[in-house]
């Protein structure tokens, strides 16, 4: 079991702190409600770290040839830079983020500072694309490229939700692995326990690890551990489809589908039937599956971290 807390980075704004340019906030129902009870908030707001106050001027990301950092904080209408004034808050921030045990990141999208993708880039004749990053979100992803990042306007997707909050909880019990003074012994059972969950995203990377840890003899323990971290959260962030959950289902039903009934066997296979045709939610073949497994005891399945991702009661997989 984890033990530390679930510690989150957040946009501030979006837990209803008033300190967007306009001195208004974007609080968010579904972080700050339902999310909130489960993690221990870090929130952050680069601008008004910066110092450059509440309200302030809005600003753009502009592009320009001349300078060393092309990318530039200015204000819209008085074309003030505050590059400068916004790295420097930066390097700061990161630097006790990084003493925090961070599992996630939310940001607010859009934004020139915190929106991760899509960000407004004006080259010099004013003209907008929409193909960059903040200043403190790229910085974040540089600085800590294992944790999961995410903004709020994409966690509205049930899919991408649910992928997010899952990889949060793994990267936590990777940390925790980290913590606990690793052994060859301890990322065997690590791998052991997650292997559904990555079969449900990536069969490629799956086997990779597989074989990373059949050769787990031939690292150190810590190496062995630093090896594995980055090959377990890509995986992971690869999207889990309908198909691969199927496959992932029917692997298990082979654990106890002798001991079924034929009449539990054919209800089995057509609740799985039915969200193969999307008639139904991931929930409901799980539910039935979780029941068999309890019921006779199936320990190397019961153990799978695919059975319990996240806490049932934020309800995730009701929706996928
Ligand atoms: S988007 Fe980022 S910089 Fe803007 S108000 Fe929110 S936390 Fe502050």
């Amino acid at each position: 079991m984890t033990s530390f807390p679930l510690r989150l980075g957040i946009s501030r704004c979006l837990l209803g702190d008033p300190v967007r340019y306009d001195g208004g906030h974007k609080r968010d129902p579904f972080l700050t409600d339902i999310l909130g009870p489960y993690v221990e908030w870090v929130p952050v707001c680069p601008e008004v770290e910066a110092g450059l106050g509440i309200p302030r001027e809005a600003m753009k990301l502009i592009w320009s040839t001349h300078q060393s950092q092309p990318l530039r904080l200015v204000t819209i209408t008085g074309g003030v830079d505050h590059t400068k004034a916004l790295m420097a808050a930066t390097a700061k921030r990161l630097e006790e983020l990084a003493t925090l045990d961070i599992c996630g990141y939310i940001f607010k999208k859009n934004s020139p500072s915190c929106g991760l993708e899509r960000v407004r880039i004006y080259n010099e004749q004013g003209m907008p694309k929409r193909s960059g990053t903040g200043l403190f979100a790229q910085a974040f992803r540089e600085a800590f490229p294992l944790i999961p990042v995410e903004e709020e306007g994409r966690l509205c997707d049930p899919a991408i939700r649910e992928n997010f909050i899952e990889r949060v909880f793994c990267y936590q019990r990777y940390r925790q692995l980290l913590r606990n003074g690793v052994t060859q012994q301890a990322v065997v059972r690590f791998h052991t326990i997650h292997k559904y969950l990555l079969l449900a995203h990536s069969p490629q990377d799956y086997e990779r690890l597989g074989r990373l840890v059949g050769h787990a003899h031939r690292f150190g323990p810590t190496e062995l551990a630093m090896k594995y971290g980055p090959l377990f959260m890509k995986a992971l962030a690869v999207k889990a489809t309908v198909r691969k959950h199927v496959n992932v289902l029917y692997h298990i039903v082979g654990h106890f589908k002798d001991r079924l009934t034929p009449g539990e066997k054919t209800e089995l296979l057509s609740v799985i039937g039915d969200y193969q045709r999307r008639l139904t939610p991931l929930i409901v073949p799980l539910t039935l599956i979780k029941h068999y497994v309890q019921l006779f005891n199936v320990e190397y399945v019961r153990d799978q971290i695919y059975l319990n991702p996240h806490p049932k009661e934020l309800m995730l997989r009701n929706h996928v």
